[in-house]
């Protein structure tokens, strides 16, 4: 399709759309009485108008049961987390038992490697990408330290080259072959949250195993946001937040997968609470552990239901749309994005580049832009003006279209603002 940088092209866009309604099942923040252009749905995604619903019931429930409401509740506490099951296992390509909702992501990921980064003399490397999100820095780092390593020796990242913004595929299976029998785990960010990059988890899935290793993912930015088949790919763990593109709420619940091949190993250490423990039997308080069987079998403590509640709301929302349509307008709304800033870009003769690859299997609901010969001062206009971005230094601008609850229009919008902010600032 050619594209149009036009307000009736963009309006005709939205008419064909079928999402175009879910746009009003959010809240959208305003900037001078107008809806803002909401551009950070992959840091904190905007609140859907069910999720109050989910939260008063509980807080009815609580009013009205105390502490009855954990079986008498129409959806009852004890076995909340359930209803994550099914409908979460579509997101993310699982089977219902493979995932699970508790903690948060970086403790998830910590409680994982417990099972699945268990280090020897001889096979103790990690290998991740390098400019990682700084909190699996710390956490990778922290757990080498915790059993006797070196960070310098056992963790191995993968660089960009020289010049290039993303990571090829084949310097991260060139990287696992030389490791090869010293890696005991592979940990990655399936899509970079830096650039959008997209990994070919299958892919690297499959070279960390043929090396001996566990392959893990954090898919905090995946999430919500990319096809997933997390079974199918023999994934052995995973982890995401649930508050960026599953608009859950700030600092909300984890979900985590355990691939089933893993679920009745007992051979692999964890740490244990009673939400863990035999469902059958959890309240006979038994001194003996007996893990539920599933992912499940790594709960620890009974669930923070407030809080699981609009995530249980976000995840009901999915659902009902399923992962296909949402991806199908995620490509376009994208392929749109980037026709405009390369319009605004040749009017104004500025020079924007865009680090996000351009290969469609390479990315999905980002673009990180380059704004050279740009500064703060433009970020600022952005946000003045109703343009709801972020800043990463060096000048980068990161942009997600989100395809829920963003439009056409915003994108053609957005064009406007830029151009201007650009030639005034
Ligand atoms: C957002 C994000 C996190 C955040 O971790 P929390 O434990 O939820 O604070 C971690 N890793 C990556 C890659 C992220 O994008």
């Amino acid at each position: 399709m050619t594209f149009q940088n036009t307000r009736d092209f963009a309006q005709e866009l939205d008419r064909q759309d079928p999402l175009r309604k879910y746009r009003d099942e959010f809240n959208f923040p305003e900037v001078k009485g107008k809806q803002v252009i909401y551009f950070t749905g992959n840091s904190l995604g905007l609140q859907p108008k069910c999720a109050r619903e989910y939260v008063d019931e509980v807080m009815d429930d609580w009013a009205k049961l105390a502490v009855e409401g954990h079986f008498l509740a129409e959806r009852a506490w004890w076995d909340y987390h359930e209803r994550f099951s099914d409908p979460l296992s579509k997101i993310v390509g699982a089977l219902p038992e493979e995932v699970a909702v508790m903690n948060t992501l970086t403790v998830n990921l910590h409680l994982l490697m417990v099972s699945f980064y268990r280090p020897t003399q001889k096979r103790y490397k990690i290998i991740c990408e390098s400019k990682a999100f700084p909190s699996d820095q710390y956490m990778i780092n922290s757990q080498v330290c915790f059993h006797g390593f070196n960070p310098k020796d056992a963790i191995v990242e993968i660089q960009r080259r020289e010049g290039e913004h993303n990571i090829r595929l084949e310097d991260v299976l060139a990287k696992i072959e030389e490791v090869g029998d010293e890696l005991a785990l592979v940990l990655m960010g399936g899509v970079n949250y830096y650039t959008g990059q997209v990994f070919d988890i299958k892919t690297i899935t499959e070279a960390g195993q043929k090396a001996g290793a566990y392959v893990g993912w954090d898919l905090a930015h995946a999430a919500g946001n990319i096809k997933l088949q997390l079974h199918d790919w023999n994934v052995d763990f995973a982890a995401w937040c649930s508050y960026k593109y599953m608009n859950s709420g700030p600092g909300n619940a984890s979900g985590c997968f355990v691939h089933q091949i893993h679920h009745s190993d007992t051979d692999l250490p964890r740490f244990a609470g009673w939400w863990g423990h035999n469902k059958e039997r959890r309240f006979k308080m038994e001194p003996e552990f007996d893990p539920v069987n599933g992912a499940n079998g790594w709960q620890i403590s009974n669930l923070p239901i407030l809080s699981l509640a609009p995530y249980l709301a976000s995840v009901h929302m999915f659902d009902k749309i399923g992962m296909d349509a949402l991806i199908l307008k995620r490509d376009r709304i994208t392929a749109y994005l980037e026709f405009i800033l390369k319009e605004i870009d040749a009017e104004v003769d500025s020079s924007f580049e865009i680090i996000t690859p351009s290969e469609p299997h390479e990315r999905a609901s980002q673009l990180s832009v380059f704004l050279h010969g740009e500064g703060r001062p433009l970020f600022d206009y952005l946000m003045e003006n109703g343009v709801i971005t972020d800043w990463r230094e060096p000048n980068v601008i990161r942009l997600a279209p989100v395809p829920l609850y963003c439009s056409f229009e915003d994108m053609y919008e957005f064009g406007q603002i830029l151009k201007k902010g650009i030639l005034e600032t």
